[in-house]
């Protein structure tokens, strides 16, 4: 029987005798029999394929705040899908399990499936992370179409690494939003993510923020990678210069799993990275991973008033009065 997760990849283009995948800025370059970097695609018959499509090794309904996305449809649900596998190398991944499997055979769900489940389940739109999603590009596009056209939204929770003519398919199919993981300075992301070129990162989050695709991002502070005040520091300068000052930044703590042993993230050091953010002037910046601390909320720029209280993935009270400012009318740029 033909194996339901093999497909023919969408970005390839033929070079000589050998194939070169188009679907992330690593362009791996596959003789007959090869597998890319991220060993989700494979030069068969001088042809790429995908051992992903369908591929679903967890499913799950999660607050949009677990992605997290905290201003767009703040309090829905989204069924969120993972597969296996990462194009990055980081080696204190916290999805370890899955992200640093080779494809194995998870349950097949076709995009149509996954739809029903969608609204079956009273989830306001999908969410496809957990691994990488660009590996599942082919799948991604199937189901965000299916989904706009049954009303539901569509967001992905990526490392940003996909090729420009990746994220143009993702944007045309109805992609809604994106949180992106941005690690640290070239460095930094270079050597720990192994030879990853984080500018490639930073030009998709312009490109989508241009196409009007509501963006966010998350920093995972890692101890002796990117906590000191100078990367924090970058990062924040980077976002408020190249992304807009409204742009939310997830600073969340790290705790040690797979090959990288350094002790938790301290809070202390999550709070000095938000006084940073605020400092280079970042409108919206919340701590994560940090139960019950009163920066999961969100505040009025303004006039400081509380916005949106949040107890871990809950809204526990919107104030907002047609994405205003109760009271001194700021207008608030949350997607409703
Ligand atoms: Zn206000």
């Amino acid at each position: 029987m033909k194996d339901p997760f093999v497909k023919i990849a969408l970005l390839q283009e033929k070079v000589g005798d050998k194939v070169r995948c188009l679907t992330c800025e690593r362009r791996c370059l596959l003789t007959e029999g090869a597998s890319g970097w991220c060993r989700t695609r494979t030069n068969i018959d001088g042809q790429l394929v995908t051992l992903l499509y369908g591929n679903v090794s967890s499913l799950s309904a999660n607050p949009i705040e677990k992605k997290p996305l905290y201003h767009f449809q703040p309090g829905t649900v989204a069924l969120t899908a993972g597969s296996w596998s990462c194009n990055f190398g980081c080696p204190w991944c916290q999805n370890w399990d899955i992200s640093k499997s080779p494809p194995r055979k998870g349950r097949y769900v076709s995009a149509e499936e996954i739809v029903t489940m969608t609204l079956n389940t009273d989830c306001q739109g999908t969410s496809i992370s957990l691994n990488e999603p660009t590996l599942s590009l082919e799948w991604s596009l199937d189901v965000f179409r299916l989904a706009r056209e049954r009303g539901l939204y569509n967001t992905y929770v990526t490392n940003g690494y996909m090729t420009q003519q990746a994220l143009d398919l993702l944007i045309g199919a109805g992609l809604d939003a994106m949180n992106v993981d941005l690690k640290g300075g070239a460095d930094a992301v270079k050597k720990h993510c192994q030879g990853v070129d984080v500018e490639k990162v930073w030009r998709n989050c312009r490109h989508a923020k241009d196409k009007g695709i509501h963006l966010e991002i998350t920093t995972l502070v890692i101890p002796g990678v990117n906590h000191d005040d100078e990367s924090l520091q970058g990062i924040a300068r980077r976002i408020r210069d190249e992304l807009g000052d409204e742009t939310p930044w997830h600073i969340t703590g790290y705790c040690p799993a797979y090959r990288f042993h350094a002790p938790p993230t301290p809070l202390s050091a999550l709070e000095r990275g938000w006084r940073i953010g605020k400092r280079e002037g970042l409108d919206f910046v919340y701590l994560g991973n940090v139960l019950g601390h009163r920066l999961e909320n969100t505040y009025c720029p303004h006039c400081a008033e509380l916005l949106i209280d949040r107890y871990g993935l809950t809204v526990v009270k919107n104030s907002l009065q047609d994405s205003r400012c109760p009271v001194c009318r700021r207008a608030i740029p949350i997607v409703a």
